[in-house]
């Protein structure tokens, strides 16, 4: 029988009980399927720092580049563990160290979840640029503390990076439904994004079947709100692609519901699927994280993994409990109540 490992990574606060619902899931629907999921469980978290002083071990990222997917729960507590130590100990070096240059986040509204807009029928696909752009970290500061202090941080836009994410974007709407909205600021920023938009125009003289849209970041914002069922797949650089998503989450019905994936387009890598939210403490040891952002996540890797039946299985289970207003409704369900919900939907 044919068998994937799996690194679980469940991490601090409800990572932990999300990540063991999305792995209860994951585990019957790939017995349906007929093959096997092998997870080894990294206990690496803020409880992790507090006992060695690092986030995880130095062989951290060697340990995992032999596994086939990372299934990742949430990291941070702030109380204890400063969020630029867990997310730059853990997190990132993982998304760089695995060339995971594309962030992708589904934004739709599962049956039976109201979103804040009238709009009831969209499905958007967001594409984040996950390793340059703004978020490079190429910068300092001068005269630290004094009246002439001066910061400085610059973005990075590389003819590879950008030419990447958007040939990633390409593919994806090429199996969608044949749209690509490319978002910069290039009224404004008259170097990177101008950059951005001429590769956008040479690239699509190689995929004449999809149908390119330019926006400016502001109006995509915009248009997300007032007419987001015109959208298919947006492609957008680091800091862009954060806010859009966000405002993705918030009109699918909240953080409950946005699933991620940080994907290395070649394989030659594992990819990391993760829910967008973090760790909340405010609701930690109260048993009502819902579980269906980590379990869509998981629903993502199976589809990268190449299973994509169970995929369905998985999204048709979710859908199923949430018809039946299972999970809709922040605090109303007991995670361990819509794990049962999906499993027994699954069958
Ligand atoms: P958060 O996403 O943890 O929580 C924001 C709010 O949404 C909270 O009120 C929380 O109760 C609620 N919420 C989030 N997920 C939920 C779920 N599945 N079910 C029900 N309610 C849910 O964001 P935060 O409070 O800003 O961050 C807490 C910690 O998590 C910080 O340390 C932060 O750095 C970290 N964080 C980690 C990741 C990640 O691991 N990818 C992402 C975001 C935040």
């Amino acid at each position: 029988m044919k068998s994937y490992k799996i690194a679980l990574i469940p991490g601090d606060g409800i990572g932990t009980a999300v990540t063991e619902a999305a792995w209860e899931v994951l585990g019957r629907a790939a017995r349906g399927a007929g093959f096997g999921l092998d997870g080894t469980s990294f206990p690496w978290s803020c409880d992790f720092y507090e006992k060695t002083g690092a986030m995880m071990p130095a062989d951290g990222i060697e340990t995992l580049r032999g596994f086939d997917a990372i299934l990742l729960g949430a990291v941070g507590w702030p109380k204890r563990v400063p969020d630029s130590v867990s997310l730059h100990g853990l997190l990132l070096p993982i998304r760089k160290a695995f060339v995971q240059y594309a962030n992708i986040r589904p934004h739709r509204l599962l049956p039976g979840v109201e979103g804040p807009l009238r709009a009831g029928s969209f499905d958007i696909l967001c594409i984040r640029e996950n390793t340059e752009g703004e978020y490079a970290g190429a910068g300092g500061r001068v005269h630290n503390g004094t009246a002439d202090e001066v910061a400085v941080e610059t973005s990075i836009f590389t003819r590879k990076g950008v030419e990447r994410i958007l040939r990633f974007g390409f593919e994806q709407a090429r199996k969608r439904r044949g749209k690509l909205a490319s978002v910069t600021k290039s009224n404004a920023q008259k170097y990177s994004m101008v950059f951005w938009d001429e590769i956008t125009a040479r690239l699509a003289a190689d995929y004449p079947d999809v149908e390119v849209a330019n926006y400016h970041i502001d109006a995509m914002a915009a248009r997300m709100v007032m007419a987001p069922e015109s959208l298919d797949v947006v492609v957008a650089s680091n800091l862009f692609g954060d806010i859009l998503t966000d405002l993705g989450a918030a009109i699918q019905g909240g953080l409950g519901f946005a699933a991620s994936a940080n994907i290395n387009p070649e394989r030659d890598a594992p990819s990391m699927f993760e829910p967008v939210h973090g760790s909340a403490p405010d609701i930690a040891h109260l048993g009502i994280a819902n579980p269906i952002a980590a379990i869509w996540s998981g629903a993502m890797m199976l589809e990268h993994l190449g299973e994509a039946g169970a995929a369905k299985a998985v999204m048709t289970a979710i859908e199923a409990a949430t018809a039946r207003g299972i999970g809709i409704e922040p605090g109303k369900h007991k995670t361990e109540d819509i794990t049962a919900a999906i499993l027994s939907a699954l069958g």
